[in-house]
């Protein structure tokens, strides 16, 4: 496994950054200048997209908020209502019990997903892979929303697996994650298999689950082998997900960071955008349509 940027270096801290980013604000003239700034680095990437042999767009938690679906992660999400230990997979093999509670949660969570709309930062990727310029989206989220949107199967990369099937943990059968819901809004506690009878969970990848092989080595794959690599809207702390902008730089590629706030690997990125995924990625879609006209 790569290491983390930190030890190459140094520390990251975000309160300097913060500090580094205030600064900047003073000496670069204010608002006006910071427009064009901005304005700058999204042709830029844009001329990097027309030109690149292949472009992988990572997707993070910051890309499904934008569409109303909960950071799971933030106050006021799941996680202040049950407790995670609850829901390790170990547990979930062991006990009846813990079953029926992690369906519970399951379904609480699944209501805003099953509602959600892409956005325009999923839209985008939907029309720069049918303008031939994306190699693959390959995402943190479960949410299913760049399959709404127009990707195509063979370029997602879903590498925590997606809540919009559910499979058998024992003869691996997929269902469809509404059929399952209907069970359960019907009144059934824990869904079984119909054909072996084995527990059904959510096709997701859960705490104390190891990452899905497949998936993980076709990222890491398409990583290393791309020249433009640009994550939206993650954070890039949740391993094994967030070395693969290392990988990525370290073979050669450009890597564009457009996320809300600072991540760890800002440094060592060629251009980072701290902004809504949505409207940043509208805009560079804008230029990238020109040269295509
Ligand atoms: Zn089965």
């Amino acid at each position: 496994m790569p290491s983390l940027p930190c030890k190459l270096g140094g520390t990251y801290d975000i309160e300097d950054q913060k500090k580094h980013h205030r600064e900047m604000g003073r000496l670069g003239n204010g608002v006006k200048k910071k427009e064009n700034d901005m304005e700058e680095k999204i042709r830029q990437v844009a001329q990097w997209i027309i030109h690149a042999k292949r472009t992988v767009i990572f997707g993070g938690a910051g890309l499904s908020t934008e569409s109303g679906i909960p950071d799971f992660r933030s106050p006021g999400g799941v996680w202040d209502r049950y407790d995670p230990e609850d829901f390790y997979f170990q547990k979930f093999i062991a006990s009846e019990a813990s079953r029926e509670k992690y369906w519970q949660m399951a379904t609480e969570m699944f209501e805003p997903m099953k509602k959600a709309q892409p956005n325009p930062a999923h839209l985008a990727i939907a029309e720069l892979e049918r303008l031939g310029k994306l190699d693959c989206v390959i995402t943190q989220n479960i949410d299913g929303l760049h399959h709404k949107a127009g990707n195509s199967e063979e370029r997602i990369i879903e590498l925590h697996g997606t809540a919009m099937h559910v499979t058998c943990l024992n003869c691996k059968k997929r269902y469809d994650r509404d059929e399952i819901q209907e069970r359960l809004r019907k009144g059934t506690k824990i869904p079984y298999c119909d054909d072996c009878g084995g527990p059904l969970k959510p096709a997701t990848i859960s705490f104390g689950q190891s990452m899905p092989e497949k998936e993980t080595q076709e990222a890491y794959h398409r990583s290393s082998t791309c020249d433009l690599f640009i994550v939206i809207g993650s954070s890039l702390v949740v391993q094994p997900a967030a070395s693969m902008p290392l990988v990525a730089k370290r073979n050669g590629a450009k890597l564009v960071i457009i996320n809300r706030d600072p991540t760890p690997y800002d440094e060592m990125a060629d251009i980072v955008i701290h902004s809504q995924a949505g409207s940043t990625m509208s805009n560079i879609l804008k230029y990238v349509k020109q040269e295509f006209r």
